[in-house]
């Protein structure tokens, strides 16, 4: 785990020019697990609990993850990405949630 979400960017660069430290820095995976429960997907369109878990568990391993909340290949949070049963890693290797 890292030591804070900043110290994982280049010194004297915010995760995004436009919204600089304080708006992703509200936005904590906490925060975006909480709000991708409650957004409109319909239950059968959800992942399970199972599947939520492992798909982030391996978000969290991959050197894509920037500020443990964005995929640098497909810009999503993945948090809500994730949440999706019918969605899939974009990784140009090889979905990492399959399997
Ligand atoms: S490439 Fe896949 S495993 Fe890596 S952060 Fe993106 S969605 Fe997660």
């Amino acid at each position: 785990m890292k030591a804070g979400r900043a110290a994982s960017r280049p010194e004297g660069r915010g995760p995004c020019p436009r919204c600089g430290d304080g708006a992703l820095a509200a936005l904590t995976p906490e925060r975006l697990a909480a709000l991708a429960a409650q957004s409109p997907v319909p239950a059968s369109l959800r992942a399970g609990d199972e599947i939520y878990r492992r798909r982030l568990d391996r978000c969290g391993d991959c050197g894509a993850l920037r500020e443990q909340v964005l995929c640098a290949h497909c810009g999503c949070f993945v948090q809500f990405r994730a949440a999706v049963l019918n969605s899939y890693c974009p990784n140009p290797g090889g979905d990492r949630w399959a399997g």
